[in-house]
């Protein structure tokens, strides 16, 4: 089983889900259901699943608390989560705790008690400050809600404040946009995450935009409005460390997300989390009620795991070591798969480089902003040579 192979001394992330909103927002896949009386039936089945893997000796140097709509919960309920995680994970004072809250669903006294549990890193999911996109995205909050709900996490005490935006939607304009990332700014977090949005299968934005309910917006703009983001934010003093993410200064980075992206261990918890201890990955059930079912027999809630091979480690170091700014380092490289790697790629590397969407130098190798636009071609371009 895959968790056997989790204790060695490198520390992990853990990342832990809240499956539950108080309804679906139209553009979203994550699993979640709005059924919250099963709250205290799903902590329980978690405290298990938490004490389980104690077993194995772990010791976590981030927590991601994420969903979902982690701030759902109560304040007793986060500090039964917390209390749990702490014991079973040996977290510690310089742990980075992360709480992903909702605008919708916070007061200035929750996030005190957030703060209090030990939480040093807020994500506020803002997506917009511009009503029109709110209700467009079926968002459960105002864009006033949006701006009390940042100046609350100030006023509990986080000074490591991180919004969630999104962008591209359809008849957004350089103008509409650029309104977003100023009030964003002016609020000073030290973390922007800008996503593109996407319409996802079995979505029902999805299902509109196929119906023709509305036109989505070229992927030339698309692609104007992501590159005016990387412009407008580094003037602002933000470094564009990853392909969605924005920091002011490195130390404001996602501790917890550089271990997805740079291939460090992670364990997660709740329906359909994920981990990952190279070359293992394994996933839990994704709904609730086989999750449920799973923990009640005594069972791990474990869908299925997978064992990568040399081939798809090194696909996914391309594409998860290209999607950030420091890019691929060259012998971090050499080491870890004996591959030279300016030898191994030099067709595909070339060809990208006369595009101006590469940046390689003796050390690393990197995206240009506007490589970041072709990564997934560029990705399938090298992959060809595996
Ligand atoms: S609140 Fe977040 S997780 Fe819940 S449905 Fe909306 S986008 Fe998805």
């Amino acid at each position: 089983m895959a968790l056997e192979s989790t204790a060695a001394a490198q520390p992990v992330g853990i990342y832990i889900h809240i499956p539950f909103c108080r309804g679906k927002c139209p553009y979203c896949d994550f699993y979640s259901i709005s059924a919250l009386d099963r709250i205290p039936a799903y902590l329980d089945a978690l405290q298990w699943e938490m004490q389980q893997a104690a077993e194995q000796g772990l010791r976590a140097d981030t927590l991601y608390i994420g969903g979902g709509t982690p701030s759902v919960l109560t304040p007793r309920q986060m500090g039964r989560i917390v209390d749990t995680a702490a014991v079973c994970f040996n977290l510690t004072p310089t742990t980075e705790m992360t709480l992903e809250v909702n605008p919708a669903s916070i007061t200035t006294r929750d996030l005190q008690d957030y703060a209090a549990f030990g939480f040093n890193r807020l994500n506020i999911g803002v997506q917009s400050f511009d009503d029109r996109n709110l209700a467009f995205l079926g968002r459960r909050h105002s864009a006033e809600q949006a701006l009390t709900a940042v100046q609350a996490g100030v006023a509990a005490g986080f000074n490591n404040i991180g919004l969630d935006l999104i962008f591209g939607l359809p008849d957004q304009t350089p103008g509409t946009w650029k309104k977003d990332l100023l009030q964003a700014i002016r609020l000073g977090p030290k973390h922007l995450a800008c996503y593109m949005l996407s319409y996802e299968p079995g979505t029902r934005l999805h299902d509109d935009l196929q119906t023709g309910r509305f036109a989505p917006l070229s992927e030339l703009r698309v692609a104007d409005l992501f590159r005016m983001t990387h412009d407008f934010l580094g003037a602002a003093g933000y470094d564009h460390y990853e392909v969605s993410n924005y920091a002011r200064g490195s130390r404001w980075r996602s501790k917890h997300n550089q271990k997805y992206w740079n291939g460090h261990p992670y364990i997660g918890f709740g329906p359909s989390a994920h981990g990952c201890r190279l070359p293992h990955r394994w996933w839990n059930h994704r709904s609730l009620d086989a999750y449920l079912e799973s923990i009640g027999r005594g069972t791990p809630p474990l869908a299925d795991e997978e064992v990568l091979s040399e081939e798809q480690q090194m696909m996914e170091a391309l594409f998860l070591g290209l999607r950030q700014s420091d890019g691929i380092d060259l012998a971090g490289f050499q080491n870890r798969f004996q591959i030279d790697f300016k030898l191994f790629f030099h067709t595909a590397l070339d060809r990208c480089s006369a595009e101006g969407w590469i940046d390689m130098d003796d050390r690393r190798c990197r995206l240009t902003v506007e490589g970041m636009l072709f990564l997934d071609r560029i990705v399938d371009e090298l992959v060809e040579l595996i």
